[in-house]
């Protein structure tokens, strides 16, 4: 998806076919354009000049209104053919931003704002529209059409040719000046209009939050500069389209003043030209310059429309490009044997000098050369922002480390792809993700394959999740998750671990609960893991001191560092910190 034009380029050559006929109707069209002229300077010749009787003339007033009905056809047809190569355009690019956010990699589905990938896939793509219904059209038409009125006007009267072949290049230089800016102008839009989307739905999902802390209203006025910034940008940009109309009817006018007074001088004066030619030059001149108008006003939302989609193509970049950590999805990735088949399960997990930043000279990770052995359980600890969550994220493979290697069983996790990986991985967030679905519905995704109603429920129940099912009126067909029944932290942790039994995965990343669970559920998720655990290598990020001291080794986080590792009963002994944070835990009552 590189190049700056490559999804206009890709849309024209799947429409070809349609391309093809707009030209050969846009040829047809200038047929009937000068027909038409031509016709009717006879017929007003006949009648007016020679005084023919009306009858005498019928035919030619019949052709007149064939050539004439044939031409609003003609046009039509061009209408409806942009309309249509628009449609597709559309709905391919938006199939193409679907495949691409669905196969980016996580860390580049990570990235970026929700609100600004809406915006972009909706707006932007609607803004696409006019490029292939008025830009491609008209610019056909103004390539066609124009050539022929001056090849006739040429053959009537040069003159009028020369003037009309000498002021025409005015408006296209007029037009590419004016769409120059509005292209940067239009980009200017949507960046402001994503970042009015963005504010707009940060603040529609922190409602309660913003409320309770009493910044609904600050919120509010955030949304309105915002929003105001997004106008100002629209209004920049009718602006210079208000004053390029404005330009470009000048210099029509003045064009077509320009042949008239020659033709009239010509006429009049010297006598050289006859009535029929002079009428008829008068009849095309006006066709002439309202094409080159037409397609000024076509150019101007043409180049709106390329800025449009030129954010498309960032964001497919975006999504695209910088694949993090695991190898990038390929077809047929799945169907050949991968190299995780071939690797003992549980895996061993090698952090080997790992560096990692998330913005130059931000918070910074480092580690030593640490091996996690297979099946043992580890316990990541150390005070809120020492790194906990980032060191889980980058074993999890969800980030890529600056320098140094994450190594399973010994080869580069880089070497795998993405979905073979995280197939064999469960990481159980605090928050894990609850679509809008059945409870059922919820559970299944924990595997790629189709599942059993069977296993969904012995997933469940194995996760402490039978009772909660039993409660509920329509027990697993209850709808969770956005518009439907809420659930709490405990159960919505209950839920990702059902998600696991059914994938029974080889490697568990865990992420503690920091808020105290109820004794009851915590019962519940500690046997569900044990179970979980058994067969499988297991990092948590602990809180509780029950997980510490029950972990085969613990990795110790003070400010980023991994400053050391071993059992509870070593670092109690070889790490000051360590034992200073236990002894503040059993103070706080935490165990
Ligand atoms: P912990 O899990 O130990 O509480 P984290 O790993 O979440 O700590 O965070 C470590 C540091 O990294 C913190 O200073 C935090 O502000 C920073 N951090 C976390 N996530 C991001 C991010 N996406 N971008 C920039 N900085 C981040």
């Amino acid at each position: 998806m590189k190049g700056k034009t490559s999804l206009i380029s890709q849309q024209m050559s799947v429409q070809r076919n349609r391309l093809a006929i707009l030209a050969i109707l846009s040829l047809g069209l200038s047929v009937a354009i000068v027909g038409q002229a031509v016709l009717l300077a006879d017929a007003v010749q006949r009648i007016f000049v020679q005084g023919e009787a009306l009858s005498s003339v019928v035919a030619l007033l019949g052709a007149l209104l064939a050539v004439m009905a044939v031409r609003s056809l003609l046009s039509y047809g061009n209408g409806r053919i942009g309309l249509n190569m628009a449609a597709t355009a559309k709905r391919n690019m938006r199939s193409a931003l679907l495949q691409n956010m669905i196969h980016a990699s996580i860390p580049s589905a990570i990235r970026g704002q929700a609100g600004e990938k809406v915006s972009i896939a909706l707006d932007a793509v609607d803004e696409a529209d006019s490029y292939f219904s008025q830009y491609m059209p008209r610019m056909i038409e103004v390539s066609m059409i124009p050539v022929l009125i001056l090849i006739v006007v040429f053959t009537q009267h040069a003159n009028s040719g020369f003037i009309m072949l000498c002021t025409a290049p005015f408006i296209p230089l007029f037009m590419i000046l004016a769409g120059l800016k509005t292209k940067n102008k239009s980009e200017e839009k949507y960046a402001q209009l994503a970042e009015f989307s963005g504010t707009f739905l940060n603040a529609v999902r922190g409602l309660v939050t913003l409320k309770i802390f009493g910044q609904a209203r600050r919120q509010q006025q955030e949304i309105e500069r915002s929003s105001m910034g997004y106008r100002d940008a629209t209004m920049s940009i009718l602006r210079i389209a208000f004053t390029n109309t404005f330009m470009l009817e000048t210099i029509v006018m003045l064009s077509i003043g320009i042949v008239a007074l020659e033709l009239a001088i010509q006429l009049l004066i010297y006598k050289s030209i006859t009535f029929h030619t002079a009428f008829l030059i008068l009849l095309l001149v006006p066709e002439y310059y309202s094409l080159f108008k037409n397609t000024g006003t076509a150019f101007h939302t043409g180049r709106t429309s390329m800025g449009a989609i030129r954010k498309v193509e960032q964001m497919m970049v975006e999504t695209d490009g910088k694949s993090q950590g695991l190898k990038e999805e390929q077809e047929g990735t799945r169907s050949g044997e991968s190299r995780l088949d071939t690797i003992v399960m549980p895996p061993s997990i090698g952090l080997d000098h790992i560096r990692f930043r998330y913005l130059p000279d931000s918070f910074e990770l480092c580690t030593p050369s640490i091996t996690i052995g297979q099946g043992q359980n580890v316990a990541i600890v150390g005070k809120s922002g020492s790194g906990k969550t980032t060191l889980l994220h980058l074993i999890a493979g969800l980030l890529r480390p600056d320098s140094g290697e994450i190594l399973v069983n010994g080869n580069l996790i880089s070497q795998f792809a993405e979905s073979e990986w995280f197939e064999r991985m469960s990481y159980i967030t605090q928050h894990p993700y609850i679509f809008a679905g059945t409870l059922a519905e919820n559970i299944a995704i924990g595997t790629g394959r189709d599942v059993s109603r069977a296993e969904i429920e012995r997933a469940a129940s194995e996760a402490g999740l039978a009772d909660l099912a039993a409660q509920l009126e329509h027990g697993y067909d209850t709808l969770v998750g956005e518009g439907g029944r809420g659930l709490s932290g405990g159960e919505q942790q209950r839920l990702a671990l059902a998600r696991a039994f059914l994938k029974r995965p080889s490697l568990i990343l865990f992420d503690e609960p920091t808020v105290g669970l109820d004794l009851y559920t915590e019962r519940i998720l500690q046997k569900s893991l044990n179970t979980l655990a058994q067969g499988a290598t297991m990092i948590t990020v602990a809180h509780r001191l029950y997980t510490i001291q029950h972990a085969d080794n613990i990795l110790f986080m003070d400010n980023g560092v991994l400053v050391g590792s071993g059992r509870h009963d070593e670092l109690l002994k070889t790490l000051p910190q360590y034992a200073e944070m236990i002894q503040v835990q059993r103070e706080g009552g935490l165990a």
